[in-house]
């Protein structure tokens, strides 16, 4: 089968054009026809010469992820199952927000990392998604949205550990960074979310400059590893520890998802200890009542234990945000609709 030109950086295309005899500047107008006009078929490309759109088209096809379900909640949010080339399905949703949309990213096709309030999670590893298969997530959803919806925002923090699968995440980056050819989503609007692989995320903070979120989740270990089995592997210590190395660019600040579990981690004294571990980081914390999914073990706090939870951190001078879930009549909770259709792994 002929490569997909979605896994190719800008360099990459440019190289194998130069071994042609054709100019880099090549490379960004092949590439302009794919991510800004959302062309699929070589022909199509009416401004390259005909040669060059058969000897493209001989040696490399564009398969972005196709969707197989889409889902409509109440509130607007929508939820998208990909249909990957070799049966896999990822999911992804998109959000609205005050004149922008928001899409959550699937990094992996399932996950290793095994955190027990997630879905997902329990299905286990797939595989890695190839950067086509990421970036082909942005260029279908954005292909199927009505004018003059805007997508603005991108997390990570769909399906899989995006650190985990860092290269392929790196190169999906820096093409949907590159103004040049048509996606140049600002780095500051794009969130890429980690359950704590610490040294892929000074790699991570060296190579990119898009946001990183850490899920954190409690703040004492031995919560922390029931929670999270990564835990056992880099405690909060050690994590925190590479938080305060994170090479932040300026005027920005990391972002600490805490999952709010009923009688588990959300108690007063739960978020004294959470502002005494974040006290010297320029951080904010994103607290999300928990989605229940049938058959998990946790349960949503009451509301004024939210509210109290959030006032410690508020007291203690962090922007602290609840997250409300949205979507929840559409199986919103990350792995929902992919279990619905596909057997669990293992
Ligand atoms: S919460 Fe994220 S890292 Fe943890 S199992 Fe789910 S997808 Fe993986």
């Amino acid at each position: 089968m002929p490569c997909d030109l979605l896994d190719l950086s800008r360099e990459e295309l440019a190289v194998w054009l130069a071994a042609r005899g054709l100019p880099a500047w090549r490379a960004a107008q092949v590439l302009r026809w794919v991510y800004a006009r959302g062309v699929t078929d070589f022909e199509a490309m009416t401004d390259l010469s005909r040669e060059l759109r058969v000897l493209l088209a001989e040696h490399f096809r564009i398969a972005p992820p196709m969707i197989r379900e889409r889902l409509v909640a109440m509130d607007g949010t929508e939820k998208f199952l990909f249909g990957l080339e070799d049966g896999e399905t990822i999911e992804g949703v998109l959000l609205p927000e005050r004149g922008h949309f928001t899409l959550c990213v699937s990094s992996q096709a399932g996950c290793a990392q095994g955190c027990r309030f997630c879905l997902t999670g329990r299905g286990g590893l797939r595989r890695n998604l190839r950067p086509a298969e990421i970036v082909g997530q942005v260029l279908a959803v954005r292909r199927a949205m009505a004018e003059p919806e805007r997508l603005t925002n991108l997390v990570f923090m769909g399906m899989g550990e995006p650190l985990a699968n860092l290269e392929p995440l790196l190169q999906a980056l820096s093409l949907l960074t590159d103004a040049e050819i048509g996606m140049g989503f600002a780095a500051r609007r794009i969130t890429v979310s980690t359950a704590g692989l610490v040294p892929q995320m000074i790699a991570f903070g060296r190579a990119s400059r898009v946001s990183l979120a850490v899920s954190l989740n409690a703040a004492d270990d031995a919560t922390r590893s029931r929670l999270m089995p990564i835990n056992r592997l880099w405690p909060l210590g050690e994590l925190l520890a590479a938080c305060r190395r994170y090479p932040l660019p300026p005027g920005r600040r990391l972002t600490f998802e805490y999952i709010l579990l009923r009688d588990v981690n959300d108690s007063p004294a739960d978020a004294r200890r959470l502002c005494r571990l974040l006290a010297p980081l320029r951080c904010k914390v994103n607290l999300i009542p928990f989605n229940p999914h049938p058959g998990c073990a946790f349960a949503r706090p009451a509301e004024e234990k939210i509210l109290a939870f959030q006032k410690v951190l508020l007291e203690a001078r962090y922007t602290a945000i609840i997250r409300r879930s949205k979507g929840e009549d559409i199986l919103a909770a990350c792995g929902q609709l992919r279990g619905r259709r596909a057997p669990a792994a293992n």
